[in-house]
C-alpha cells in the first residue's frame, strides 16, 4: 500500500509519524537528491532530515499546479468546499501528530500553543471553505448590465515563516483554494516538517497538483517570486525579505500580499484597571516566546503606577516555566532557531552594555542546551534604545513609563512599522479615541489578538501590503473582472 493510500484510510487514531519526510509535487510524494537538518530548538540537536528540492522539482510543482488549475478553477465553489472539508477531516485525523511535530520543530508548548494552532488551522479551513465571493451587479439599466466577477488568479506561491508554520500556511491555503487557485508552498527551512506532512496528507484528498509543498534551501524563494507561471506570491516573513519579494515580483508584475514585521505598542491608559490585565499583557508579549508578528513589543504604562505595574508583571512572569514544549508544566518554550537565538542575545548584550534596569531575566544560561531565552523585563529603557526601536521577536519586554497621551501616541507612531497595537483603559471611548490615532493595520481595545476568518488582518507602513482574511483578503486571491453586457441583442 502506498503512503498516499494509507493516508486515505487514516482515522482519528492515526499513529504519531516519525518520518521520512517527502516533497509533494503534482500529487506524488517525492524524495530529493539533497537533504538538510531540521533542529529541535529545545535541545539544539538535529531532529530530522528534510528533503531539499532542486529548482527542477520546484518547476515541476509549479507546472503541475498550472495544469491542475484548468479543472480546479472550473469545478465551482461547492465542489471545492467538499474537497476542503475532506482535507480538514484528514488533517483532524492527524491532529495529535501535527501538534507534537510542531512542538518538536518549533519549540512552542503543546497544550497552550501547538494544539490550539493546529485546531485553529483546521477550523479555519472549514469556515473559509463555506465563504463565497458572489457576482456583484454594479450597474443595471434597461439596455445593459455591468457585473463584477472575482475570478481565480492561477498558481499562488506561498512563502511562510517559522513562528506559526501550520497556521500561517493554512491561512493561505484555504482562501486560495476555495476561490479556485492552486498553490505551491515553500515553508521556512527552519520549520519545514509540519508543512511537508500537511502537504503529504493533502495528496490523499485533493486532486493532483492543487496543493504542492516544496522545502529546500535559499534559492527556492527567489525562484518562486520571479517565476512567470506564478500569478501571486502570498508571503509572510520579515520586512527585509518582503522588500526582496516585491522587487523580484515586479519583473512579471505578479500580485503580492506581504505580511511583515512589526513593533506593536500597547498603551495602558491612566485610568486602566491595570492589575487585572497583567496576564493578558504578559501573554500578548511573551506568548510563543515573543515570536509573534503582532506580539506586544513595547509596553507603555502610565507613570502614576508604572513601578507597581512592573512588580506585578514580574511576579506573574516568575510563575511561568521555561523549557521543552513537550513538558506539560512548561508555559514558555525556546526561541526557534540558533540564528534567532544569537540575534536575541545582541538585544540582551545591548541592554547590559548600556546599563538599563533589568527587573527580571537578562542572562542566558551558557550551559543549557537548546535556544532558551529567559523571560526578561526591562524597566523603563529609553525611547531610543534598541529594545524599544527594533523588533526583538523574543520574550524580552520593555515596560516604558509615559506621562502624556499625545506624547505616547507620537512615540507609538514613530516607527517604520505599523502592524498592530492595543489600548487598554476603563473609559472605552477614550481608549478608542487613542486607538484611532495609531498608524497600524489593526488595533485592539481592551482585548488582544482576537482574530477571525471575517476579520481583515494586515499591516500599515512597512509592516505589509494587502490584507489576509475578511472578504478583502479573499478577494486578493482573485482578479476583479468587470463584465459589461449589452442587453438589446438577447
Ligand atoms: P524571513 O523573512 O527570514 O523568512 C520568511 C520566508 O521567506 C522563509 O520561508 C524564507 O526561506 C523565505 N525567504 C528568504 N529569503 C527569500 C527571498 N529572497 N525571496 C523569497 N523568499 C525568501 O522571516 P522569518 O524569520 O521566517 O519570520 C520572522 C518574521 O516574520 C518577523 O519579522 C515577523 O514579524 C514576521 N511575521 C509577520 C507576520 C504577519 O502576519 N505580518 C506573521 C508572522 C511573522
Amino acid at each position: 500500500m502506498s503512503i498516499a493510500t494509507s493516508l486515505r484510510t487514516a482515522t482519528q487514531t492515526a499513529p504519531l509519524f516519525d518520518g521520512p519526510y517527502y516533497l509533494s509535487i503534482g500529487g506524488q510524494l517525492a524524495t530529493a537528491e539533497a537533504s538538510f537538518d531540521v533542529f529541535n530548538p529545545a535541545t539544539g540537536k538535529p531532529l530530522a532530515q528534510a528533503p531539499a528540492a532542486n529548482i527542477a522539482q520546484l518547476d515541476d510543482a509549479i507546472a503541475a499546479a498550472r495544469t491542475a488549475f484548468k479543472s480546479w478553477s472550473m469545478i465551482g465553489y461547492d465542489r471545492r468546499q467538499q474537497y476542503l472539508e475532506a482535507y480538514a477531516d484528514a488533517l483532524a485525523a492527524h491532529r495529535d501528530e501535527l501538534a507534537r511535530l510542531l512542538v518538536l520543530e518549533q519549540g512552542k508548548p503543546l497544550k497552550t500553543m501547538a494544539e490550539p494552532e493546529v485546531d485553529q488551522a483546521i477550523s479555519w479551513i472549514r469556515q473559509i471553505a463555506a465563504r463565497r465571493i458572489p457576482v456583484e451587479i454594479v450597474e443595471e439599466t434597461d439596455s445593459h448590465v455591468v457585473e463584477l466577477h472575482h475570478t481565480p488568479l492561477g498558481v499562488i506561491g506561498a512563502i511562510t515563516p517559522w513562528n506559526f508554520p501550520v497556521l500561517l500556511a493554512l491561512w493561505k491555503v484555504a482562501p486560495a483554494l476555495i476561490t479556485g487557485n492552486t498553490m505551491v508552498i515553500k515553508p521556512s527551512p527552519f520549520t519545514p516538517l509540519t508543512s511537508l506532512r500537511f502537504g503529504q496528507i493533502a495528496q490523499s484528498v485533493l486532486p493532483p497538483g492543487v496543493l504542492s509543498v516544496v522545502s529546500g534551501n535559499d534559492e527556492l524563494g527567489p525562484h518562486m517570486t520571479a517565476h512567470p507561471d506564478i500569478a501571486k506570491i502570498s508571503f509572510t516573513g520579515s520586512t527585509a525579505t518582503g522588500k526582496h519579494v516585491i522587487r523580484s515580483a515586479a519583473g512579471t508584475m505578479k500580485r503580492v500580499t506581504l505580511e511583515l514585521g512589526g513593533n506593536d505598542a500597547a498603551i495602558v491608559m491612566p485610568d486602566a484597571d491595570w492589575e487585572s490585565i497583567v496576564p493578558q499583557l504578559f501573554w500578548g508579549a511573551v506568548g510563543n516566546s515573543g515570536q509573534w508578528c503582532v506580539g506586544i513589543k513595547r509596553l507603555y504604562v502610565h507613570r502614576s503606577y508604572h513601578a507597581r505595574f512592573v512588580d506585578a508583571f514580574v511576579a506573574y512572569a516568575r510563575r511561568q516555566k521555561l523549557g521543552d514544549g513537550l513538558d506539560p508544566e512548561v508555559t514558555v518554550g525556546p526561541v526557534q532557531n540558533r540564528m534567532q537565538f544569537e540575534k536575541v542575545r545582541t538585544f540582551l548584550d545591548d541592554i547590559k552594555a548600556r546599563g538599563y534596569k533589568v527587573a527580571l531575566g537578562g542572562e542566558v544560561d551558557p550551559d543549557r542546551p537548546g535556544y532558551f531565552i529567559p523571560v526578561t523585563v526591562v524597566d523603563n529603557p529609553p525611547e531610543d534604545s534598541m529594545i524599544v526601536q527594533e523588533e526583538q521577536f523574543a520574550p524580552i519586554v520593555p515596560i516604558i513609563a509615559y506621562d502624556d497621551i499625545d506624547d505616547v501616541v507620537e512615540r507609538a507612531n514613530a516607527s517604520p512599522y505599523g502592524l498592530g497595537g492595543s489600548v487598554w483603559g476603563r473609559d472605552t471611548r477614550a481608549a478608542v479615541a487613542v486607538a484611532n490615532r495609531l498608524e497600524t493595520g489593526m488595533v485592539w481595545v481592551n482585548e488582544i489578538h482576537t482574530q477571525g476568518v471575517d476579520i481583515p488582518f494586515g499591516g500599515h507602513k512597512q509592516s505589509g501590503l494587502g490584507t489576509e482574511h475578511g472578504s478583502e483578503g479573499r478577494q486578493l486571491f482573485t482578479n476583479p473582472k468587470t463584465v459589461l453586457i449589452h442587453k438589446s441583442r438577447s
